[in-house]
């Protein structure tokens, strides 16, 4: 076994945010303090200020400090901020997430979708258990670029602008060939759609054009389109017949919602925004205004986001254990559900933060 002496230490910048955040936080690292235990490596958990209250309270959203902490850190967990009452000057929402994609590179949103076992299915087909997609959100451009910085004339003409680059657009579907290269030698599929706007759209339609370029330098990876209308529509009607799928930042933002409820809500849809230098793990779900304060969060997609992170801090390290725990914590999770006794508020049931954390806890 190898002692505290020899571990690896792994330095994790939390930054918890506003309503549900640190809710679902607290109840995340202590099942990764539990996975540590005894492992070759260990966490130095570090906190972190920033979102809406910490902008209410001292007029900086994210601070320079947690920026260059979150940039130190070998990864950041992150719970969720943004309060709609609080707001910039402008109306526009608190949103240090989009500023930290920017900042740290994290071009790559990945959003994983399958359903948990013993969850209810929202569709009635029974190959709806057989989902297990992953959406590539390409996340510091698109229609997203300028964020704040569109345009109003004369309170008669507003303008935003999609800002599709060569470099942006090459390194998130290379992203998602590799992606969907390891994930068929763990027996999926092994193929990527592009999910585009190509047939209305210049910039859709370079987008495409990259992803086709791209192709080429991945052979083992069938290359595939959509539009992101038939996608919509897709996901309805057979969602099981997809693998990885490549979007620009809005289509994304919108797709991986929808694909967070086909398999069971926002409480149980993980995500991670990946970069070539850093990486960020998060719910994809927000702050939840409505249910904060209340233990009624469901934890589980950050768990769920704390074993991608373990995967990916796998990789970078070459410690193979983080990747052995990774996979324990999500087969911990899909045991707590398999039982079907558990049964979040959100789904229904009467099981909050600390009860679904305790099942899965008891499951390691
Ligand atoms: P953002 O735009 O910041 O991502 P949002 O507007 O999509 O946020 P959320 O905060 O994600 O909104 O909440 C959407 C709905 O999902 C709310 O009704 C909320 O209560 C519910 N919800 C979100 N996360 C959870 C969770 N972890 N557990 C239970 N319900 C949740």
């Amino acid at each position: 076994m190898t002692t505290a002496n020899t571990a690896r230490v792994l330095d994790i910048a939390v930054l918890a945010g506003d309503g549900i955040g640190p809710e679902v936080i607290d109840a995340t690292v202590p099942l990764l303090e539990k996975l540590a235990h005894d492992a070759p490596y260990t966490f130095r958990f570090a906190s972190h200020p920033a979102g809406a209250r910490h902008y209410k309270a001292t007029g900086i959203a994210l601070p320079p400090e947690t920026l260059a902490a979150a940039r130190a850190a070998d990864a950041t967990l992150f719970g969720a901020m943004g309060w709609p009452e609080i707001r910039y000057p402008d109306g526009t929402e608190i949103a240090p997430q989009l500023d930290l994609r920017v900042e740290l590179g994290l071009y790559a949103g990945v959003r994983p979708a399958r359903p948990l076992p013993g969850m209810p299915q929202q569709l009635a087909d029974p190959r709806a258990a057989n989902i297990d997609l992953v959406v590539i959100r390409e996340s510091t451009e698109g229609l997203f670029a300028l964020r704040d910085k569109g345009t109003v004339t004369d309170d008669r003409e507003a303008r935003d602008t999609m800002v599709i680059t060569r470099a942006g657009s090459e390194r998130v579907h290379d992203f998602a060939f590799r992606l969907a290269e390891r994930r068929k030698q763990r027996g999926h599929p092994g193929h990527v759609t592009c999910v585009d706007k190509a047939n209305v759209f210049r910039s859709m339609a370079f987008f495409r054009k990259i992803f086709d370029e791209r192709a080429q330098r991945f052979p083992a990876v069938q290359a595939r389109h959509n539009y992101i209308d038939a996608t919509a529509l897709d996901m309805i009607r057979k969602p099981w017949d997809y693998d990885v799928l490549v979007t620009e930042n809005m289509f994304g933002d919108i797709l991986s919602d929808l694909t967070a409820g086909l398999v069971g809500g926002m409480g149980m849809a993980p995500s991670a925004d990946i970069g070539d230098e850093h990486a960020l793990f998060q719910p994809c779900h927000g702050s939840a205004p409505d249910i904060a304060g209340q233990g009624r969060a469901n934890p589980t997609a950050t768990i769920l986001s704390a074993a991608m992170m373990l995967d990916w801090l796998a990789e970078r390290t070459g410690v193979d254990a983080l990747a052995q725990d990774a996979l324990r914590l999500e087969r911990a999770v899909d045991a707590a559900y398999a039982s079907g006794r558990l049964k979040p508020f959100e789904l229904g049931g009467r099981d909050g933060t600390g009860a679904i954390a305790a099942a899965i806890a008891s499951n390691l």
